[in-house]
């Protein structure tokens, strides 16, 4: 049976890209009847923390990857797995394929002249034993080629003789990380490995120490790298990466699935929003292409809202709780009427690509004056506007109040002042939400009310 594992290491944010990775073995492993194994890379000590850990285990789960499945296996630790990794280092050096070396980085250079040239095998022949100090060096082949053929890349090559005799386990004997994922994978059965285009050029090393370890290598499949839209590698410095902060921007788990689903991979044909069974009954990884793939925003974006709009009613509501509720919501909590969000909500239902941005939505409604926005008040408030204001309130004085009503009289006034109705309904709309910009005006005024609506058109006309 497949076996696919996720290794990420906990030293920050869980990044849009190992979601991505996760998401290809996990499909991978429902879908073959597989398993998927988590496995926590924690043996960077300085930079590990376990609350990334639980981070890491967390968004895993909001996307649909946890322990609630029988697929998925773990999570493991490598840091529980030392002494199996230190076995493997003696086994090496037991069977001559690794051997100790003394040599200072100094010393190399001297050698070398260059601080760029890998090691130059000077204690390849020296039978040094293992002592304080001396690293464990992997002895790679003089001649040939290590072949990794990769299901996304196709077949690589990478001659052996630029290949130095790397480190598998350090001075003061702890394995590296190179040696250490070998010595997990083949004890955790992996069949395939599954990651980013970036550990490409371990590859080869690794494909040689699992040889070495009397173990068949996996299936290496290596993702394309994610660019942002000027083409750049994703960098956490410059875009936002974290899986975590799209959640708390409000970004539903469904919509990241489907669009980091989409990122290197289609499922060949031109519907892209759909849901996750059926991206995961299409995947193949066979079809991952090996171009960069592109994260757009903005097409998130877009995803997103369209999984927005998919909500029922009362599934709408419910995801925008957090956002209408402090420390989101600039209204004081009683002042919240759920009968009056519900009269707006499907208006801000089919606007909304992002849920934080409901709460600029509505907070006119709850808020004791609509909030001040200078440059929609700069925009809308011009010559002519004073006489709509009054003009508009002697009508809504009387108005029957629906919103077909409410927009007659508006329609009524532009045409005395000889105005398009937009240009006539700028200043009343910013009068009553405070923006130029918003819902429809004449829904959003029915549900505000009489009262409250005459009361903001005085105080913009004062
Ligand atoms: N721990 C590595 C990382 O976080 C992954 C190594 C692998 O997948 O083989 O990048």
């Amino acid at each position: 049976a497949i076996r696919v594992r996720f290794a990420p290491s906990p030293t920050g944010m869980f990044h849009v890209g190992g979601a991505r990775s996760a998401l290809f073995n996990w499909a991978l492993a429902r879908r073959s009847g597989g398993r998927f194994v988590l496995r926590i890379e924690d043996t960077d000590e300085a930079r590990n923390r376990p609350e990334w850990v639980e981070g890491i285990i967390s968004a895993l789960a909001a996307i649909g990857i946890s322990d609630q499945d029988p697929v998925f296996e773990g999570p493991y630790f490598q840091s529980h797995n030392a002494e199996a990794q230190r076995e493997a280092a003696r086994t090496l050096h037991a069977q001559g394929r690794a051997y100790y070396c003394d040599c200072t980085r100094e010393a190399l250079v001297e050698r070398t002249g260059s601080q760029q040239l890998g090691y130059d095998g000077h204690c390849r022949d020296r039978g040094l034993e293992h002592a304080e100090g001396r690293a464990l060096r992997f002895r790679t082949p003089d001649t040939g080629v290590t072949v990794v053929d990769d299901v996304v890349r196709g077949r690589t090559e990478f001659p052996n003789n630029a290949m130095e005799d790397f480190v598998v386990a350090r001075g003061n004997g702890t394995p590296v990380f190179i040696l250490a994922n070998a010595v997990d994978d083949i004890r955790e059965r992996i069949t395939h490995v599954i990651r980013g285009e970036e550990h490409l050029s371990n590859a080869p090393k690794q494909q040689l120490l699992w040889e070495a370890l009397g173990a068949v290598p996996p299936v290496w499949a290596h993702l394309p790298v994610i660019v942002n839209e000027k083409r750049q590698k994703l960098s956490k410095r410059r875009d936002k990466v974290a899986l975590e902060d799209y959640l708390a921007e409000g970004y539903l788990p469904e919509a990241m699935v489907n669009y980091l689903m989409l990122l290197g991979w289609g499922p060949g044909d031109d519907v892209e929003i759909r849901p996750y069974a059926e991206l995961e009954e299409r995947f193949r990884l066979e079809d991952v292409n090996k171009a960069p793939a592109a994260f757009d925003v903005k097409k998130l974006a877009a995803f997103n809202g369209e999984y927005i709009r998919a909500l029922d009613e009362d599934a709408f509501v419910q995801a925008c709780q957090r956002w209408l509720t402090a420390p989101h919501a600039p209204w004081e909590p009683e002042a919240f009427d759920e009968a009056a969000f519900r009269a707006v909500a499907p208006l801000a239902q089919t606007r909304l690509s992002v849920l934080s941005d409901i709460t600029a939505y509505v907070d006119w409604l709850f808020l004791p004056e609509p909030p001040e926005d200078e440059a929609s008040w700069t925009k809308a408030m011009k010559p002519g506007a004073e006489e709509i204001l009054a003009s508009v309130r002697r009508r809504w004085a009387e108005v029957d109040w629906t919103a077909e009503a409410l927009k007659a009289d508006l329609e009524a006034v532009a045409g005395e002042q000889g105005l398009k109705l937009g240009k006539a309904q700028a200043p009343v709309r910013v009068a009553v939400t405070g923006r130029t910009v918003g819902l429809p005006l004449f829904e959003s005024v029915q549900v505000l009310g009489r009262e409250r609506t005459l009361a903001r058109i005085d105080a913009a006309a004062a």
